[in-house]
């Protein structure tokens, strides 16, 4: 189980505040994150859970920008409290017995404990810094830096390419 992988979910629900307005842009959402099940029950509590799981996993991202890694910690220590991991054994599709870390409670909870655990091993893995905000203003989208010498800056492509036009730019002002 590859539990860095769950920090997409923080990524994705922190990318996704369109899918916040309603019941059916959540599930899209969980769709998205791989979390939908046919048939799981999604209610107005699930969507006020993860509003509010939104606010508090912006406020980790902004706080590790600004390089306050024990901030940080203490942020996601009093969400690990928050969510807490309710594992169960499982097989299916004919995969061996595997651990799923999210299983119990709401949608909302195994959401925030995929996310919140997928934060806590990213960072304990691989460090406070791996954890961005886009620098193309105004994007400031979530994004994970796996990269090998940790010089991710932008959220996706697009937005590194309209900064380097934006710099050139700048760049031809100051020549002129
Ligand atoms: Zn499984
Ligand atoms: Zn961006």
């Amino acid at each position: 189980m590859d539990l860095t992988s769950y920090a997409e979910l923080a990524v994705l629900l922190i990318n996704s505040p369109e899918r916040l307005s309603g019941l059916e842009g959540l599930r899209l959402l969980l769709e998205e994150g791989g979390r939908y099940r046919p048939g799981c029950r999604i209610t107005r509590s699930d969507l006020e859970a993860l509003r509010d799981l939104r606010e508090e996993l912006l406020i980790v991202f902004e706080t590790a920008e600004l390089g306050d890694e024990e901030a940080v910690v203490d942020r996601l220590n009093s969400l690990l409290i928050h969510h807490p991991v309710q594992p169960q054994i499982s097989g299916h599709d004919g995969e061996r017995w595997h651990l799923h870390l999210t299983e119990g409670g709401r949608m909302a909870d195994q959401y925030a404990v995929g996310a919140v655990m997928g934060l806590a091993t990213m960072i304990t893995d691989l460090g406070v810094d791996r954890l961005g905000l886009c620098q193309a203003a105004p994007c400031r989208r979530a994004y994970l830096d796996t990269s090998s010498n940790r010089s991710r800056r932008y959220c996706s492509e697009r937005c590194a390419s309209r900064a380097n036009v934006a710099a050139y730019r700048a760049r031809q002002k100051v020549g002129q």
